[in-house]
């Protein structure tokens, strides 16, 4: 029952005043296997998307693939690993195949591997690196070719508040997410001129998966310290993912918009 409310995608569709805004859009998705991506791609469909779903795990993809068709809107599923951009080329070439243009890309996936500086190995240092660097630059260099044809394009890259503020004992994922910011920056300058925004989202603690190990009572303690009171949801995220891919948000480019509950005033 929780699950099907947080990622209702009709739900959406009864509470948005414009559900049809990306009528005749085609987006494509990283790490959509589930958490803030499931939303987002659920939310993209309920706006009239079409959507293609990219991550590494094969049984979450197929989960919000029922539920995406749910919206009544066709999807393409492909489990690719965003750290290798052979995959990831041929996984874009096989979409634009199919849908002759890509409007819309979410960089989403991401990983942790926590710990404090003297302890953190060099294995999960990379790893890190790998998908959550190197696989939203993997995405935006093999999907740019056609967004450069097309003369149109909205790039939105998630990357994290511990990427502006840093976080003790996330050495590597700060590092990676402040990346991302900095390749946003520059990816929009590049594109500018050729119609394609590009933005990133610094979301706080947004219940998923990803925060499930977490302590009941360091949680307690963190929605404490929360202004507006509560942790934040998947579509707390997503419901800005659809106002920057929307044509609507054409003059907003290298842009990190923080979504935190006040956290970081
Ligand atoms: P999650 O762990 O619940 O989901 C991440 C998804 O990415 C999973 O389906 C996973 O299989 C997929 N993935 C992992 N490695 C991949 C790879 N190499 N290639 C393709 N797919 C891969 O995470 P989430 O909480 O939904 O977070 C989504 C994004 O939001 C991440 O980039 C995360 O860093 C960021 N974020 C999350 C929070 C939070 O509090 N949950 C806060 C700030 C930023």
């Amino acid at each position: 029952m929780i699950v099907l409310s947080i990622y209702s995608c009709l739900g959406f569709r009864y509470h948005n005043f414009a559900f049809d805004m990306l009528e005749g859009r085609y987006a494509v998705v990283t790490g959509a296997g589930r958490g803030i991506g499931r939303q987002i791609s659920l939310s993209l469909a309920g706006a009239g998307s079409r959507v293609a779903l990219l991550d590494v795990d094969e049984g979450a993809l197929s989960g919000t693939a029922n539920r995406v068709q749910g919206c009544g809107v066709p999807v393409l599923i492909y489990k690719v690993d965003v750290s290798v951009y052979q995959q990831v080329k041929e996984v874009f070439e096989e979409i634009h195949r199919a849908w002759g243009r890509i409007d819309i890309l979410v960089n989403n996936a991401g990983i942790l591997r926590d710990n404090l500086i003297p302890r953190l190995g060099q294995e999960d240092w990379d790893r890190v690196l790998d998908v959550n660097l190197k696989g939203v630059f993997n995405c935006i260099k093999a999907v740019s070719r056609y967004m450069l044809r097309e003369r149109y394009g909205r790039i939105i890259n998630i990357s994290s508040v511990s990427g502006i503020k840093g976080n003790p004992g996330q050495a590597s994922y700060s590092a990676s997410k402040a990346g991302v910011i900095a390749l946003t920056k520059t990816a929009a300058k590049e594109f500018a001129s050729r119609g394609i925004t590009v933005n990133a989202i610094a979301p706080g603690f947004i219940m998923t998966e990803m925060l499930s190990g977490m302590d009941e009572k360091v949680r307690e303690r963190i929605t404490a310290s929360i202004p507006l009171g509560r942790l934040g949801e998947p579509k707390d995220v997503a419901n800005l993912v659809l106002f920057l891919s929307s044509e609507d948000a054409g003059y907003i480019t290298g842009e990190t918009i923080v979504i935190d509950g006040g956290v970081s005033l």
